[in-house]
């Protein structure tokens, strides 16, 4: 996948990683090279421009870091940049709070549309949802067919009244169709078109008029490189586009589309087509394809960030207390801190197989807000307090919730948190000790 972008990218970089020091030049002629790279691999002109700006001026005006290279800097300046530009992090469907949801797919003929609807409603099916699809292609010749046997295929219903109807129509039966059945998704399979043409635009914006998706997935075909970004705009600026489903990213595409979309349209990337094969849709992470271009598997982005933020001294000491099952609340604390410096936590830890598991610790977000909330109710605790939590009873949970201006909701949380954590670290410690080397 992006194989060509990800070795030419790789080559650019690997002259800096190898280097002691980096000059000025050093990184001039590098991002010559990154830029060169982009172009080839299709991204729209102005998108490279923007991007090798912002990584040169990061790349020369950076901070010395302990554990990194400079050249290691660079490249990840590099991944965290791409990853911006894809989006940041994954974006999920927008469910409806009153099912059914109502997702309208759209895009041009041959994009995938019908292929991809499929696999969105097997994953939906996998997931314990009741999906119904709607074969509102009523143009290209056997859409609906095609439709009905993918549904038998993967075993969901398919809602059609032929090929002689109205779009518009079908879809409002569709959504009824489902009301009455009791299907909780309706996935429409909209006509398509070779190309954007005004007639199509105007039957789609009668349709989400009367069947109010809460998603309008657009499916383009990355093949197009630059056209897919023209396409989504076109499609964006009369529908609203909610998401994009890029698909055929398993051929041999270059790339340009999936860097540009985002970055032109605004357009959250929310998945990608990977086969032809009826599968599950696959979800979009930018930072996975960050790595995945850039060379670096999952867990070695996480050891590499980790690394260039944790103070070796503070993760020697905390492994010490935790193996002398001394870590307290000043250690969750510092803790936190240093979780901080390092990115989404939520983040770090689904790279790490089973964490992500751990009930609870997935809804962790680290925003400056809540953090500054949890550290003012450590720091209401008593030292006592802070060493040893269990002896917080309802009147000290009282007193530091009134102490720290939050509720005891929020202090219960924290100690759950905290005593989750404990057990966590218990499990990873020996990961630990490797991000402290
Ligand atoms: P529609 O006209 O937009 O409904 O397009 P289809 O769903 O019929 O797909 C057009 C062609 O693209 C078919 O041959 C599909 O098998 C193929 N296709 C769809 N998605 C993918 C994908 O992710 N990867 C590859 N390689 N082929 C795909």
């Amino acid at each position: 996948m992006l194989e060509g972008l990800a070795n030419s990218l790789q080559r650019a970089l690997a002259k800096l990683k190898a280097k002691g020091k980096l000059t000025e030049e050093d990184v001039q002629e590098a991002m010559r090279e990154v830029r060169l790279a982009l172009l080839a691999a299709d991204v729209n002109v102005k998108v490279v421009k923007d991007f090798v700006e912002r990584v040169r001026a990061r790349a020369i005006g950076q901070e010395v870091q302990q554990s990194l290279t400079p050249g290691q800097q660079v490249v990840k300046i590099v991944y965290e940049e791409l990853t911006e530009l894809m989006g940041g992090s994954q974006t999920r469907l927008r469910m409806a709070p009153h099912p059914p949801t109502v997702v309208m797919m759209v895009g041009l003929q041959g994009s995938g549309k019908t292929t991809t609807t499929a696999k969105l409603a097997l994953s939906f099916r996998r997931h314990q949802h009741r999906p119904l699809m709607v074969a509102a292609d009523v143009y290209r010749p056997a859409a609906i067919r095609q439709l009905e046997v993918l549904g038998r295929q993967i075993d969901v219903p398919v809602f059609s009244l032929g090929e002689g109807e109205d779009p518009v129509r079908i879809a409002e039966a569709g959504v009824a169709e489902a009301r009455r059945m009791g299907a909780d998704v309706v996935l429409i399979d909209t006509a398509g078109r070779t190309h954007v043409d005004e007639a199509l635009m105007q039957e789609l914006e009668r349709m989400q008029a009367q069947v109010h998706p809460d998603e309008v997935l657009l499916v383009v075909d990355a093949m197009m490189g630059q056209d897919a970004v023209h396409v989504a705009e076109a499609f964006h600026t009369r529908l609203g586009v909610t998401g994009v489903v890029l698909t055929k990213l398993d051929s041999d595409t270059r790339g340009g589309a999936a860097l540009t979309i985002r970055a032109v349209t605004g357009c959250p990337i929310k998945f990608v087509g990977m086969g032809e094969k009826i599968e599950p849709l696959e979800a979009f992470h930018p930072d996975r394809l960050a790595s995945r271009i850039l060379g670096m598997g999952d867990v070695l982005s996480l050891i590499e960030r980790a690394q260039q933020a944790v103070d070796e001294q503070t993760a020697k000491e905390m492994e010490q207390k935790l193996r002398q099952a001394r870590f307290t609340l000043d250690d969750f604390r510092q803790w936190l801190q240093q979780a901080q410096k390092l990115g989404p936590l939520d983040q770090l830890l689904s790279m790490i197989p089973g964490v992500n598991k751990l009930k609870g610790i997935e809804n962790l977000s680290w925003d400056d807000k809540r953090f500054k909330r949890m550290e003012a109710i450590i720091l209401s605790m008593t030292p006592e307090e802070r060493a040893n939590p269990d002896v917080m009873n309802a009147s000290r949970r009282r007193r530091v919730a009134n102490g720290s201006g939050v509720t005891v909701r929020e202090v219960n949380q924290l100690l759950n948190q905290f005593e989750q954590m404990q057990q966590m670290m218990k499990r990873f410690s020996g990961l630990g000790r490797r991000f402290g080397r």
